[in-house]
C-alpha cells in the first residue's frame, strides 16, 4: 500500500514525449502539422545541426490569443476536439493535445504567436518544461515556435540521437512529406541558415517536380481523380519499370495525412502485379480522401499509421485504379517506342539482304538473322493462336511527338507517307479498331534489323535503337493470351489417367471449398471426397507437372493466402506467370524475321506489353542521343548554365 504515485506533470510530459518526441523529425513533423490546421498558406522551416540545436517552424495561421498560448502548453489541451464522439471522425492532423507540452517538456522551447485582428502578440519561453517567461510581443501574425537544445535535460535520450547527417535526412524526408501532402501551401526550408528549398504553391505533378527532380516526374502515371464516393483516390504511380528495392517512396496520403498501412501495401502490390518484380515496391504518390468518420488515427503514437473501417472496399478500389492506370499508360509508352525510323525508305525485305553493317570484318553476321522459312511460329512449341480478339485501343503517335507535327505540317520527308497512310487507318470505319491491325501498324514503325545473340531482336525507330528481350517478350503474350483464354472460356484441362486423391490441411479445404468455381476455372478439377479430402481429377493443360499432387498442394497453399479481390481468375494469373517462363521462347531459341515481326506485333498488342509477367522489362530504348554521346560526336553540356 501507498506505492502509486500520481507523477508529477512535467515528468508525465516527458514520459509522453517518449512517445511523441523520437527524433528532431518528430518535432518538425508536430509543428508544421500544427501550422497545417491552424490554416496557414505558408510556413518556413529552419533546422541546424540535425535538429538537436535547433528546430524552427513559422506559418501565418490564425495564430493564439495569449490565454490559448498558455493553455497549449498544458497537457492535453487541444482546440482540435470538444468530446469523445468527435475522436470516431477526426479531421485535422492533430488531436491529442500533447505534442507541445511534451516538446516543450525536453527542449529550450520559444513561442511567439498573434492573432491576424490583435494589437500585439505573446510570446512565451519555457526551459524542460518550466515557464521561463510570458509576455506580450511585437510579431507578425500567424505562430513562430523555436525548438532548441533537444533533449538537453534527458542526457540519456540525447545520446540515443544518431549522427547529424542521419537526423537531417529524417529531418528532409520528413519535410518532403508535408509539402508534398499539401502542394498548394509555400514552404521553404533552410538547414544552416541556407535555404534548401523554396516551394511556390502549384500543381501535385509540379511539387513532386520540385521535391524528387524532372527525370522522376516524367516516368510517372496519372492517376485520374476517381470522384467522390465511397473515398476519392488521386494521384500519380510510376510507370511499370519503377521501382524501388525499399517502400520508401510508396507514399500514400489519407486524407492530408502520410500513412503507412498494410491494406494500402498489399493493394497496391497487387495493382501491379506481373508488372513490379519480386522483392520491388512501387512508387506512388496516392492521395486518398475519405469521409473521416472512415479512418481511425488514433492507432499510433506518432499517428502514422491509421486503420480503415471498409478496408476491404479500399483495397479493391486501388486495385482496380492501379491496374486501369497502368493500363492507360500504354498509349504514352507506345508513342515513346513506336515512331517510325528515321530512314524508312528502304524497305527491302529483310533476310534477303542483310546490309553490310550487320557484318563483322570477318565476314561472320554479328546481327544472325535466321533465313529459315517465313511460315514457322517462333517457339519450338507453337505459340497459342490468340483465341479472342484484343479490345485495347491503341493510341498511336499523336500531337506533340515528331510524327503527328509530320502529318499536321505535311512535311514530306521519306517515311511520312507511309506514317499518315498508317494513320489515316485510324479514322472511324476503316478497320482501324481493329487491334490486330493496330499492332499490325505499330509494328511496322519498327525497323527490325535482326537478332543479337539469338536473344535480343535488335530494331530501328525514330529515336534510335530498340532492343526487345525475346523470352521476357513472349512470357509477356503467352501470359496474356492464356489469361484471356481462361477469362473467356476457362483454362483447358485435361484429365488425369489416374484421379488422385488430396488430403489438406482444414483451412486449405475450406478455402478450397469455396473456391471449386474459380479453380475449374482456371482448369483444375477438384471433387470433394470426404472431409478435407479432394480426388484431382483434371489438370490446366499448359500445366505440365511429374507430380500433380505436390503441384496441386504447392498452388492450394500459395493460392489460400492471397485474397481474391478484384478478378477471381487473378489467383490464376500467378499459376500462369509460373508456368509460361517454362513454355516461352527462350535466349538462344533462333528467331527467323516473320517470327520477330510476328513476335513484335504480338507484343504490341498486349495490355502490358513494357514488362514480362514478373514485372522485367520487355524493351529498351537506346537513343541517338545517348550513342553520340557515346561516340563522342555530342559536346558534353557542360558550359551550358
Ligand atoms: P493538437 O495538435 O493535438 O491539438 P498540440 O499540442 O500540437 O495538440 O497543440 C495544442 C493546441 O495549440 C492546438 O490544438 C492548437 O489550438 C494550438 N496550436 C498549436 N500550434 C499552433 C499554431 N502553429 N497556430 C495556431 N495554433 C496552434
Ligand atoms: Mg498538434
Amino acid at each position: 500500500m501507498g506505492q502509486i504515485r500520481l507523477l508529477p506533470d512535467d515528468v508525465a510530459s516527458q514520459v509522453a514525449a517518449g512517445e511523441v518526441v523520437e527524433r528532431p523529425a518528430s518535432v518538425l513533423k508536430e509543428l508544421v502539422e500544427n501550422s497545417l490546421d491552424a490554416g496557414a498558406s505558408r510556413i518556413d522551416v529552419r533546422f541546424r545541426r540535425g535538429g538537436s540545436s535547433l528546430i524552427e517552424v513559422a506559418d501565418n495561421g490564425c495564430g493564439m490569443d495569449r490565454e490559448d498560448a498558455l493553455l497549449c502548453l498544458e497537457r492535453h489541451a487541444t482546440s482540435k476536439l470538444r468530446s469523445g464522439t468527435d475522436l470516431a471522425s477526426i479531421a485535422t492532423l492533430g488531436f491529442r493535445g500533447e505534442a507541445l507540452p511534451s516538446i516543450a517538456s525536453v527542449s529550450r522551447f520559444r513561442l511567439a504567436t498573434r492573432q491576424s485582428g490583435a494589437l500585439d502578440g505573446t510570446e512565451i519561453a519555457v526551459a524542460g518544461g518550466r515557464i521561463d517567461f510570458v509576455r506580450a510581443c511585437g510579431c507578425a501574425p500567424g505562430t513562430v515556435i523555436e525548438v532548441r537544445n533537444l533533449f538537453f535535460n534527458l542526457p540519456a535520450r540525447r545520446k540515443f540521437l544518431r549522427t547529424e547527417q542521419t537526423e537531417q535526412s529524417h529531418l528532409e524526408t520528413t519535410f518532403r512529406l508535408l509539402a508534398l501532402s499539401h502542394p498548394n501551401i509555400r514552404f521553404t526550408l533552410s538547414r544552416e541558415d541556407r535555404v534548401m528549398h523554396q516551394l511556390a504553391p502549384t500543381t501535385l505533378l509540379e511539387r513532386i517536380r520540385d521535391l524528387f527532380g524532372p527525370e522522376l516526374a516524367r516516368r510517372l502515371i496519372a492517376v485520374p481523380d476517381s470522384g467522390d464516393a465511397p473515398f476519392r483516390v488521386y494521384g500519380y504511380l510510376g510507370e511499370p519499370g519503377l521501382s524501388r528495392s525499399d517502400r520508401s517512396q510508396q507514399l500514400v496520403f489519407v486524407n492530408g495525412r502520410a500513412v503507412e498501412n498494410a491494406v494500402l501495401s498489399r493493394a497496391l502490390r497487387e495493382g501491379y502485379h506481373t508488372a513490379l518484380m519480386r522483392g520491388q515496391h512501387p512508387i506512388t504518390f496516392l492521395f486518398i480522401e475519405m469521409d473521416p468518420g472512415m479512418v481511425d488515427v488514433n492507432v499510433h503514437p506518432a499517428k502514422r499509421e491509421v486503420r480503415f473501417r471498409d478496408g476491404r472496399g479500399l483495397h479493391e478500389g486501388v486495385v482496380r485504379m492501379v491496374q486501369e492506370a497502368l493500363q492507360s499508360h500504354r498509349g504514352p509508352w507506345t508513342r515513346r517506342f513506336a515512331l517510325e525510323a528515321r530512314h524508312q525508305g528502304n524497305d527491302v525485305p529483310l533476310a534477303a539482304h542483310p546490309s553490310p553493317a550487320t557484318m563483322s570484318t570477318r565476314g561472320q553476321p554479328l546481327l544472325a538473322l535466321s533465313t529459315e522459312s517465313e511460315n514457322v511460329s517462333p517457339s519450338r512449341d507453337p505459340l497459342p493462336q490468340p483465341l479472342i480478339r484484343y479490345t485495347k485501343q491503341h493510341a498511336l503517335p499523336s500531337e506533340g511527338s515528331p510524327s503527328g507535327d509530320h502529318q499536321e505540317s505535311g512535311d514530306d520527308q521519306v517515311g511520312d507517307d507511309q506514317v499518315s497512310g498508317d494513320l489515316s487507318l485510324q479514322q472511324p470505319g476503316t478497320g482501324a479498331d481493329d487491334p490486330a491491325l493496330t499492332s499490325k501498324l505499330e509494328a511496322s514503325l519498327f525497323k527490325i534489323l535482326g537478332v543479337l545473340g539469338k536473344t535480343y531482336l535488335v530494331l530501328e525507330n525514330r529515336q534510335g535503337l530498340v532492343m526487345v528481350d525475346q523470352h521476357a517478350a513472349h512470357e509477356r503474350i503467352l501470359f496474356e493470351q492464356l489469361r484471356k483464354r481462361m477469362e473467356y472460356q476457362g483454362a483447358l484441362s485435361q484429365q488425369l489417367l489416374l484421379a488422385q486423391t488430396i488430403q489438406l490441411a482444414p483451412k486449405d479445404s475450406d478455402w478450397v471449398m469455396k473456391n471449386l468455381d474459380t479453380l475449374e476455372q482456371m482448369g483444375i478439377g477438384l471433387e470433394p471426397f470426404g472431409p478435407s479430402t479432394f480426388k484431382l481429377e483434371a489438370l490446366p493443360a499448359y500445366l505440365k507437372a511429374s507430380d500433380p499432387q505436390r503441384l496441386m498442394l504447392d498452388i492450394i497453399g500459395e493460392l489460400a493466402q492471397k485474397s481474391i479481390t478484384t478478378s477471381r481468375l487473378r489467383l490464376g494469373e500467378d499459376v500462369i506467370a509460373k508456368t509460361v517462363c517454362r513454355h516461352a521462347v527462350k535466349a538462344r531459341d533462333s528467331l527467323g524475321p516473320a517470327e520477330c515481326q510476328r513476335l513484335l506485333e504480338d507484343l504490341l498488342a498486349c495490355d502490358l506489353p513494357y514488362c514480362c509477367p514478373h514485372g522485367r522489362p520487355t524493351m529498351i530504348q537506346i537513343s541517338y542521343d545517348e550513342l553520340e554521346k557515346k561516340f563522342g560526336r555530342q559536346a558534353p553540356s557542360w558550359g551550358a548554365l
